[in-house]
């Protein structure tokens, strides 16, 4: 069922790749067309961004994979090593933009061809920009977090360029070459602060960081609603694994309480998370009324 989902997610993500390319071949351009270190972070940036959907689009193939032998519990953890290797990247792309824009600020050059280099470098931001709006409009639609993020990543991005070109052309107006490395240096931490906020994230997932809470509340609601016939429910436990979301908990129901009646009731509380919580696996433990708590626990 999520096959037909995830075959257009991985369709869009290797457009991603096409479009990364495109791009980052034409700020590439715009950097040997000027020799300027600002379009050359620009330009790294960019890179980062193609590795980055690569590696997304293979995670995005092979985390859909199902469950099989070795890997009971789905492949969903695959999306954070694309995560690990984007962290891998931004680092270096930063190192070396900062020392570039060291030797820059040492040394300020003219600027080699600026109109030619600044226009090719405005194109690239345009089809930037467009896929980001298209990546954005297709997420909200589908209700894919995953797609609507990266369309704001990339227009982060497109606002970073933004920022270079105008400061070029300051730079250009004024002559205060410096205004060059500068804007390079920003670059890099911009990149850095990016590069930290997605290797948080995976992180989380890696170390089985539990669901936000709203949507904890919301899972401990639908139990509440839909366990009629139980005790109560404890021991609420959830993790995330890419898009998987694994939920666990203890049912209590009376302990002369047949075995098909409690497992209609464990089918109903079942049906009723899936239907809110998006590629969620559940798995529920029924006890008898003396395993109760009293405390902590969902109440029916
Ligand atoms: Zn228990
Ligand atoms: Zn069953």
């Amino acid at each position: 069922m999520p096959s037909r989902f995830s075959t257009s997610t991985s369709r869009l993500a290797l457009v991603s790749v096409v479009v990364g390319l495109v791009v980052l071949a034409l700020k590439f351009w715009a950097w040997d067309l000027t020799g300027s270190v600002a379009l050359w972070s620009d330009a790294l940036e960019s890179l980062v961004n193609v590795a980055t959907a690569v590696a997304a689009f293979v995670a995005i193939r092979y985390s859909a994979l199902p469950a099989d032998a070795n890997h009971p519990f789905g492949h969903g953890k695959a999306e954070y090593f694309s995560v690990v290797l984007e962290g891998v990247l931004i680092i270096i792309a930063s190192i070396s933009i900062l020392s570039s824009a060291w030797a820059g600020f040492l040394h300020p050059r003219n600027l080699e061809q600026p109109v030619l280099g600044l226009a090719v470098n405005l194109a690239a931001s345009a089809i930037n920009g467009a896929w980001a709006t298209v990546l954005v409009t297709v997420g909200r639609r589908r209700r894919s977090l995953a797609l609507a993020a990266d369309g704001v990543h990339l227009f982060t991005d497109v606002a970073t360029s933004v920022g270079v070109f105008i400061g070029l052309v300051l730079a250009l107006a004024t002559g205060w070459l410096v205004l060059d490395p500068l804007l390079a240096a920003l670059v890099a931490v911009n990149i850095l602060w990016q590069g930290w906020r997605l290797i948080r994230v995976s992180i989380g997932g890696l170390m089985d960081e539990a669901v936000s809470g709203e949507t904890l509340e919301l899972i401990r609601d639908i139990i509440s609603e839909n366990a009629k016939g139980a005790i109560e429910a404890h021991d609420v436990r959830t993790r995330h694994a890419g898009r998987m979301t694994f939920i666990e908990f203890h049912l209590v129901v009376p302990g002369s309480m047949p075995v098909s009646v409690s497992h209609d009731i464990c089918d109903r509380i079942e049906k009723a998370l899936r239907a809110e919580v998006s590629d969620a696996s559940i798995t529920i433990h029924v006890e008898p009324e003396e395993k109760a708590k009293y405390t902590g626990v969902v109440v029916v």
